[in-house]
């Protein structure tokens, strides 16, 4: 494609913009049919997607951004940074508690969800001025953005504008930023002159991430089975987590960094609590880094639906986190969690009353006792189940 002075001059204005916009990186792809798109059928046959039936359902539209924008002629790529917690990253990985020792009932939550408003809410609106700023410049034009909602390879597109690689993790680095930003997409009619693509491969030799998996979730590099992964678990699946996996959760009540934070590429790029470039609204909100899992069982409904309404917690809704909280905290493995999982264990949520009943039978003590006064009232057949098992492991 011959480069076109007025639209390299509109790239400048668009990055620019960017820029003033909070997004550290952006980057011009052409907007071509995707080459992973057989990597995702074979992703989805092989059963890695677990319950996430939108990926199936959408198959085709993944296969050209046209499916998402029909007459899309480019696509820039944006990446927004989410505050890396630096002070965290030599701590301790995931540091899965002593049984009975007590870490205070604090369960931990992934940094992306950390700045409290769901990004979906305040990335959208920053596409929609880089949109209207294409529009001022060719009035014709169509543009649209997207942030994790719509059927674009977002990491091969933004690999393909030259932001960076698809590390063994599966996430998209760079080198000296590392991966913890969000990536963003805007398609446009407007033709523009793609940058050129990210074709280096810097994870080397390096299995830092696969090797810390809590829960092996990459059965070969660069391939994760979703149905493993306590990020999915704890946020995307809606029933019960499959009893082997539940201890590998250690103290993650929502999401999982481990594979981002053993990776070199974000430990070298951490300076300070958030990286060079994050505007306020990606600072972190104290009270969302980690979560008092006791206080989560005093909150009905509505006072859940009232502090989280507008974070990404929402997405499990109140049912979720408990389930997610009865875990941890039986992984805790701590007697002062007793009360808070006796209020789990007679919840209106059977979801939340199974995760409580296994709680209690890993922490002992006047557990059994509790479970067995349960038992006398509990009609769900899988709660009793639950029940019963965590009685058994305590005998
Ligand atoms: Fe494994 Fe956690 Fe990475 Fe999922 S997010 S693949 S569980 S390390
Ligand atoms: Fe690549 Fe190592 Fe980072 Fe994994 S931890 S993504 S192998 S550099």
């Amino acid at each position: 494609m011959q480069s076109d002075p007025v639209h390299d001059e509109l790239k400048a204005e668009i990055r620019a913009l960017a820029g003033q916009l909070g997004f550290h990186l952006c980057g011009f792809a052409p907007a071509v049919s995707s080459q992973g798109h057989s990597e995702l059928l074979r992703w989805i046959d092989e059963g890695y997607a677990a319950e996430m039936d939108y990926f199936s359902q959408r198959i085709d539209a993944y296969k050209h951004p046209g499916g998402v924008l029909p007459g899309v002629r480019s696509i820039i790529a944006l990446a927004y940074p989410y505050p890396s917690g630096s002070e965290q990253i030599d701590a301790p990985r995931n540091p899965v508690p002593s049984h009975g020792q007590s870490t205070g009932g604090r369960g931990k939550v992934a940094r992306y969800a950390w700045t409290g408003d769901d990004y979906h809410d305040w990335i959208h609106p920053k596409l929609k001025t880089l949109c209207r700023q294409l529009q001022s410049v060719a009035p014709e034009s169509r543009s649209r953005g997207v942030v994790d909602t719509a059927p674009i390879m977002e990491r091969e597109v933004a690999q393909l504008a030259g932001l960076g690689w698809r590390g063994k993790n599966t996430l998209l680095l760079r080198p000296q930023v590392g991966s913890y930003f969000f990536l963003a997409c805007i398609l446009t009619t407007v033709q523009l002159q793609p940058d050129p693509p990210f074709d280096r491969f810097h994870c080397g030799t390096c299995t830092a991430c696969l090797d810390a998996c809590p829960t092996d979730a990459f059965p070969q590099p660069g391939v994760m089975d979703a149905s493993r992964c306590i990020s999915y678990l704890t946020i995307e699946h809606r029933g019960s987590i499959p009893r082997p996996l539940r201890p590998q959760i250690g103290d993650w009540v929502f999401g999982c960094d481990v594979c981002q934070e053993v990776c070199p590429w974000n430990r070298q790029s951490s300076r300070g609590d958030t990286q060079p470039g994050v505007e306020s609204m990606a600072s972190p909100e104290p009270t969302m880094t980690e979560l008092d899992l006791h206080d989560l069982f005093t909150l009905d409904d509505e006072q859940f639906r009232k502090r989280y309404r507008k974070t990404a917690l929402w997405r499990t809704r109140r049912r979720g986190i408990l389930r997610n909280a009865a875990i941890v905290l039986g992984n805790q493995g701590s007697t002062e969690s007793l009360g808070p999982l006796t209020t789990g264990l007679s919840d209106h949520e059977p979801l939340v009353r199974s995760a409580s009943a296994w709680a209690l039978g890993r922490i002992g003590g006047e557990a059994r006792s509790i479970l067995l006064q349960r038992l006398g009232t509990e009609n769900d057949p899988e709660v009793i189940a639950e029940i019963q098992s965590a009685i058994d492991h305590l005998a």
